[in-house]
């Protein structure tokens, strides 16, 4: 499933716009057309306000683009690559080779986007009181408001927030453990999102509904903030890590040739969402149960699974040598449960069940056992 829409590439880098973006860009035109700009500013026409919402959201969008091109460049040119960003609420870098992160280049980096969204914020105050026109002048005022709340917003000290990462950089150069950084960034981060939660909640009920938005930003942080952690987790425990020494030799397969039937009866048997489509010691592809339930069920009978399959000339390429968290990433977005590695597979579970042990291992040993194995 695709989240998000291609915008372009700049500096090299694809920049992509989350869904949720462009709803929230909706319900922000329709709410300052008919909400705040005549309320702020009676005495207009409706087309004016509209207008002026108009403008309004298409400079957030670009004060948005900007933070994050800044994150970027900075990111650039301190030799560290980023392959992608997608706009949302919280903006996003992906693609980021991260070993060459140090706590310095972190936090130039983090800062690099609040610095922008302050200087705009800046810019359009200057703009408001030019005294320009009226659609310019409460766009500008506005958007300068708005800035200023994305930068002071992103520098709440909780991570994955820009402020989050400058904390997580400080706390890695005076313990240099990255992993403990980001453990105390995150706490801080959750408990930033908690704190969201209950002040929208008390606002609920003296303010009204409309605080629910203080909520929904709540809940989304924490969820981040969980997930932003599991990955940094998961990372540490894949370092040095190749595919090949999670590659099986042995696993469940199905025959090119076999009828949707048999492959369906194979998939629920075994329990599984895919499985690898194997002609002798060959790869052919992958077989998915959605591609089995797209097909009415009347053909199951005479269709065969090759018939249907993603094949696996259309699949990510794995090497023996593949760094595994990298293969784990290439999983996660792409959404499958396994890739092949020339004829053998690695499948997700195993990499996931490595990671639980190793974390596991590692709890019990700082709590004073010590496993023998
Ligand atoms: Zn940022």
């Amino acid at each position: 499933m695709k989240r998000s829409i291609k915008l372009g590439k700049y500096l090299g880098i694809d920049i992509y716009v989350h869904y949720s973006w462009l709803i929230l860009l909706a319900v922000l035109t329709w709410g300052l057309a008919t909400g705040w700009f005549p309320e702020n500013n009676p005495g207009y026409h409706k087309v004016m306000y509209w207008g002026a919402a108009l403008i309004s959201t298409k400079l957030l969008f670009l004060s948005v683009l900007l933070h994050e091109m800044a994150h970027s460049y900075i990111a650039k040119k301190n030799g560290i690559t980023v392959k992608s960003i997608t706009l949302f609420l919280f903006g996003g870098m992906a693609g980021i080779n991260e070993q060459k992160l140090t706590p310095g280049k972190e936090l130039k980096m983090s800062i690099a986007g609040p610095v922008m969204s302050l200087a705009l914020a800046a810019l359009f105050y200057f703009i408001s009181r030019a005294d320009t026109f009226f659609l310019l002048d409460v766009s500008a005022t506005y958007i300068s408001r708005l800035n200023l709340v994305l930068a002071i917003f992103n520098m709440v000290p909780g991570f994955p927030l820009d402020g989050g990462r400058v904390f997580r950089a400080i706390v890695w150069s005076v313990t240099k453990d990255f992993k403990k950084a980001t453990e105390m960034a995150t706490t801080a981060g959750k408990a930033f999102a908690y704190f969201l939660i209950f002040i929208g909640l008390i606002s609920i009920f003296s303010a009204g509904i409309s605080a629910i938005w203080l909520v929904l930003i709540g809940l989304f942080l924490l969820m981040l903030s969980t997930l932003s952690y599991d990955q940094v987790v998961i990372r540490d425990a894949l370092t040095g890590k190749r595919i090949q020494e999670f590659a099986r030799k042995r696993y469940k397969s199905i025959n090119p040739h076999a009828t949707l039937q048999s492959a369906y009866e194979t998939l629920k048997k075994t329990d599984k969402k895919m499985l690898p489509v194997m002609d002798g010691k060959k790869i052919n592809g992958i077989i998915k149960i959605n591609q089995i339930l797209n097909k009415d069920k009347d053909t199951w009978g005479t269709l065969r699974a090759k018939d249907v399959m993603t094949p696996a000339s259309r699949m990510p390429k794995s090497k023996p040598n593949t760094h595994a968290y990298k293969a784990f990433v290439l999983m996660a977005t792409r959404g499958l449960d396994f890739l092949p590695v020339n004829n053998q597979v690695v499948f997700l579970e195993d990499l996931m069940r490595y990671v639980k042990l190793k974390v596991t291992k590692e709890r019990l040993s700082k709590s004073g056992f010590t496993l023998t194995s």
